[in-house]
């Protein structure tokens, strides 16, 4: 037994080591799973978002180079050698292209050339307001000194709250810089090219070109379209004001889907932290309950050894006495034999134990159940046992209430009950010299209660004396013999019966010290009255031993 114990406390030194391995392992394992369905869904995410940008930029690619590609085919219509014709070859061109509303010629002094501006806009008021605009506000800002020949830029500007887009160059001629500027169509571009551009898109997506006020120019609301599904990009060539937007139009449901998906994870992985931690928590209970076990086993082996080595020792001692003639006289003939007879009960009443005990461990204690009355077993009970109580000196108090309903009960089982209480209470509180036994009902119940004026019981133990193999403190390290199933056959019986047991305990010097143990048995409710015979015979007794 010794090296069960031993072996055990091997496995819970390598538990020890193993519990913190396994948190460390699920931990990790957990982190991990976390970290690649995050990484995975992320993935996900990035290449619908990778393409979403991708087209983004082939959007803003092909606008702008719709823009510069129509601004440089119609300077290269300009004749700058043969300005007389502007005038006439021009409001034709400027009538035709959709794409400008109005061209200008600059000279070397930054002034429109005479008849060097030509416009399609609708009256001559129109036409003035936009020359003196460009005089005063649009040609400071397009810093023409600067211009280097044939290159050429884009101004795109609000003034007084409309957008103009100037697309201008420089030429030399015969050494003379002349400058030409386009004022873009924006409601052409708005109104024909955008929505011919963004024909192609797919479906799936959503876009729109928005201002440096982030007002609409042009295509879908993005209401409801978080910020994370959206590529921006502006128009560096261009429209420099404005920027395109684009997003995917299932963003919201990738959005709830994530956030679903983010909370299924954390509860799934919280839920197996805590199932490994629960079951780590259960395993060590376990083998901390199998370690006491089977330490009190070890006692219990030591105990039922000696319990049984000490009544055939004395048996042998005595029966070889009796057997060698070597007796003082026939009285202490009889004692030998006295001796002989009480250590052979003791010895009978232990194995019987031990074998039931055995039984119920196995699971495979039968109990014979019939209807009876306990007060009857009782008294039987005590019959056999009354010469043992005087042989103590003990004073028996016997109190069985009349008309005891039936119990259904094993008698031989109920019997062993009465008698590891009464040996319990001769064992533990012979001092106290006094010993009560009742039976009675009430509340539907039969009780059995053996009150003794012994030592009692420390409440902390009141529960733990009814677990096998369970010796209360004091007894352990005295020599109080007994091996620490007594109570748990008791609460076993007890419980087989449909019934219990309860203890009642005083240890304060201040009142009657000592232990009540009650088992109690549920009334048997006879289906038909007549099951019962006439079995019954109620009775009460008081009798001192
Ligand atoms: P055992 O008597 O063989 O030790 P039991 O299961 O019968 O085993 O009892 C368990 C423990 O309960 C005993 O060791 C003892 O400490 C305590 N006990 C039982 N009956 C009494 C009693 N009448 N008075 C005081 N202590 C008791």
């Amino acid at each position: 037994m010794k090296s069960g114990a031993g072996s055990l406390a091997k496995e819970l030194a390598s538990i020890r080591v193993l519990v913190p391995a396994v948190i460390v392992a699920a931990t990790a394992l957990a982190y991990y799973s976390y970290r690649y369905a995050h990484e995975l869904a992320r993935r996900g995410e990035q290449s619908i978002m990778d393409t979403n940008r991708d087209l983004a930029e082939g959007m803003v690619k092909r606008i702008e180079q719709l823009v510069v590609d129509s601004d440089r085919t119609l300077f290269e219509l300009v004749d700058l050698r043969n300005l007389r014709e502007f005038p006439r070859r021009w409001s034709d061109i400027v009538r035709l292209s959709p794409a400008i509303e109005s061209a200008l010629i600059l000279d070397s002094g930054l002034r429109i050339v005479p008849d060097g501006y030509v416009s399609k806009k609708h009256s001559k008021a129109e036409v003035e307001l936009f020359r003196r605009l460009f005089e005063r506000e649009i040609r400071p800002k397009l810093d023409l000194e600067s211009l280097a020949p044939d290159e050429h830029k884009h101004l795109h500007r609000e003034f007084d709250g409309r957008y103009y887009l100037i697309s201008y160059t420089r030429r030399n001629v015969d050494g003379r810089p002349y400058y030409i500027a386009l004022e873009g169509d924006l409601a052409y571009l708005v109104g024909e090219v955008f929505p011919e551009s963004f024909a192609g898109v797919d479906a799936r997506r959503l876009y729109q070109v928005i201002d440096e006020h982030d007002w609409v120019v042009f295509g879908h609301p993005f209401a409801g379209i978080p910020s994370k599904y959206m590529v921006t990009l502006t128009f560096s060539k261009t429209l420099y004001k404005w920027r395109l937007r684009m997003a995917p139009r299932e963003a919201p449901v990738l959005m709830a889907k994530e956030s679903t998906r983010r909370a299924f994870d954390v509860v799934l992985i919280a839920l197996s932290a805590m199932t490994v931690f629960v079951g780590l928590g259960l395993l060590a209970m376990t083998v901390r309950n199998e370690q006491r076990v089977s330490q009190l086993k070890s006692e219990f082996i030591a105990n039922v050894s000696h319990e049984l080595k000490t009544p055939l020792s004395l048996i042998r001692m005595f029966a070889e006495l009796l057997a060698s003639g070597r007796t003082k006289g026939p009285e202490s003939a009889r004692e030998y034999a006295e001796i002989i007879t009480r250590e052979s009960e003791r010895l009978s009443r232990l194995i019987d134990n031990v074998l039931d005990f055995a039984r119920i461990e196995r699971g495979k204690v039968a109990y014979e159940f019939r209807v009876g009355d306990l007060a009857e077993v009782v008294a039987r009970g005590l019959d056999v046992y009354r010469h043992r109580l005087e042989r103590e000196g003990m004073k028996l108090q016997v109190a069985i209430q009349s008309n005891l309903p039936p119990v259904m009960m094993d008698e031989n089982a109920m019997t062993l009950l009465l008698l590891n209480l009464l040996d319990n209470a001769i064992k533990y509180a012979a001092e106290g010299k006094e010993l009560a036994v009742s039976v009675s009902t009430s509340d539907e119940r039969v009780r059995l209660s053996v009150r003794d004026r012994g030592p009692g019981i420390d409440p902390q133990e009141e529960d733990r004396i009814f677990e096998r193999f369970y010796r209360a403190k004091n007894v352990r390290g005295r020599p109080v013999r007994g091996s620490g199933i007594g109570l748990s056959l008791v609460k076993h019986i007890a419980e087989a019966h449909g019934g219990g047991v309860t203890v009642e305990s005083v240890q304060s010097p201040a009142r009657e010290k000592g232990s009540t143990f009650t088992a109690w048995l549920p009334v048997y409710e006879a289906q038909n009255p007549q099951d019962l015979g006439s079995s019954l015979s109620p009775k009460e007794e008081t009798t001192a031993a």
